[in-house]
């Protein structure tokens, strides 16, 4: 029997395409494992080991058109829409895991520019961002850590704009990007909560970026930051002075919760096709039977599997679940709930699958740069905010039907 090309032997099952992609999406997903194979997987390895920004991976993800996937067609986006966004994180992150990370956390923030922006700001920056230019998300604080929603650096008002004095611990493209949505607050603030967020260059005077030296991710500079005494002009506020936990909900946490989960569903997809393979290309001469051709085996690849795609299959729903909710005019906070759920699952089944993935390798997944890339780029997953730990009791305070945020 010949499928795409590909001769099977007698009896072999087909896997439905259907099963592996939302249907009418598989142009896409073919188009971005191609960009995978032929453009980011030739740098990853050295990005990782010499821990060198994957710019050149960056820049022909751009070049291919996904600059800005989730802005409309309209204003200048791919209007991929959220399904879209989670096929191509999934599929680039089976090929490298920080390139993958630094263009979630750039399409989060040029969805935030989009979303909280006004027009002007919009024209400013999304030409660029189509060029290639790169954002970045500056929230979390050394001083509240996990909490990232709850800042305590500050911006007051200054001349026309504000003075902005905050210090970052990790900011993906940290020194890098090429602008950067900084979370602060405003002191003053007569809305519900003093959360701001300024725009700000990464050539401005007073910003500082420090190396991101780490067990996984080694590409993707997610180093701190710190502002010191940046002055940010008025026009460069996104929204109004304070009131912007509205967008943590309704933007940020959405697409970020979903970039994420796509990116460790696609890592562990990744490190279990590399199993996968080794498992059969590897025969052991005094048994004359493939790896793959033990049952132990056979059975630990159908569990890691199964993980994968109850992942994928979460993933897949709840993104479909976000363009029907965008589509019919209503708030993205409405997917919060799927959305933690979804994040916790991955980012906990990555640790399983890699870890199942480099056992069945056996010492080769143990060599640098195979199977433990994907088990050290996984890992973070459960650690990235909003970690597993707080996901895990928002969604059991949802259960029990007491308010989930304090
Ligand atoms: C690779 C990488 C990239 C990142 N990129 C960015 C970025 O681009 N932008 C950005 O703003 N941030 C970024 N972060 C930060 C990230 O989102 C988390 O906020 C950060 O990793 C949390 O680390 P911490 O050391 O401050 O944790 P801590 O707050 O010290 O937490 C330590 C432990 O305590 C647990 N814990 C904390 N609070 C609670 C609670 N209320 N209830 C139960 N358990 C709790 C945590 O889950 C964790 O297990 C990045 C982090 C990493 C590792």
């Amino acid at each position: 029997m010949t499928v795409n090309n590909i001769v099977l032997e007698e009896g072999v099952m087909q896997i439905p395409s259907w099963w592996k992609v939302p249907p009418g999406y598989e142009k896409l997903q073919e188009t971005a494992h191609l960009l995978g194979k032929n453009e980011l997987l030739p740098r990853a390895s050295t990005s990782d080991q010499q821990s060198c920004y994957p710019r050149e991976s960056l820049r022909k993800i751009a070049d291919a058109g996904f600059a800005a996937v989730t802005i409309p067609a309209d204003d200048g986006g791919l209007g991929a829409g959220f399904t879209g966004f989670a096929i191509l994180s999934q599929s680039f992150a089976q090929y490298c895991a920080s390139s993958t990370m630094c263009w979630v956390m750039h399409t989060a923030a040029v969805q935030t520019l989009y979303t909280a922006g006004t027009d002007q700001q919009r024209q400013r920056y999304i030409p660029g961002v189509l060029k290639g230019e790169i954002g970045g998300l500056a929230f979390s604080e050394p001083a509240t850590g996990s909490h990232f929603w709850n800042v305590v650096s500050e911006a007051p008002r200054h001349g026309d704009g504000y003075l902005l004095n905050a210090d970052k611990s990790f900011v993906t493209s940290a020194g890098e990007a090429d602008w950067y949505v900084v979370a602060t607050s405003f002191p003053n603030s007569v809305e519900s909560d003093k959360l701001m967020f300024l725009l700000v260059n990464n050539n401005q005077e007073g910003v500082e970026s420090f190396p991101f030296s780490a067990m996984g991710l080694r590409g993707n500079s997610s180093g701190p930051m710190k502002f010191k005494d940046v002055f940010v002009p008025k026009e460069d506020r996104l929204g109004s002075e304070g009131g912007m936990n509205y967008y943590n909900d309704n933007t940020i946490d959405p697409l970020f919760l979903l970039g994420t989960a796509a990116c460790w569903t696609g890592i562990a997809q990744g490190a279990l096709n590399a199993a996968i393979d080794g498992a059969k290309k590897k025969v052991h001469a005094d048994t004359g039977k493939s790896v793959a051709g033990y049952q132990v085996i056979r059975h630990e690849l159908a569990k890691a599997q199964i993980l994968v795609d109850s992942a994928r299959a979460m993933l897949y729903r709840t993104a479909e679940g976000m363009d029907n909710t965008i589509q019919n005019g209503r708030a993205l906070s409405e997917c919060l709930y799927p959305l933690w759920q979804l994040k916790t699952h991955a980012a906990d089944i990555v640790i399983q699958v890699t870890n199942q993935a480099l056992q069945v390798s056996g010492g080769r997944g143990y060599l640098t740069g195979q199977v433990e890339k994907f088990l050290r780029d996984g890992r973070a997953g459960a650690i990235m905010g909003p970690t597993n730990e707080i996901l895990r009791e928002w969604i059991g305070k949802t259960l029990i039907e007491v308010p989930w945020f304090e």
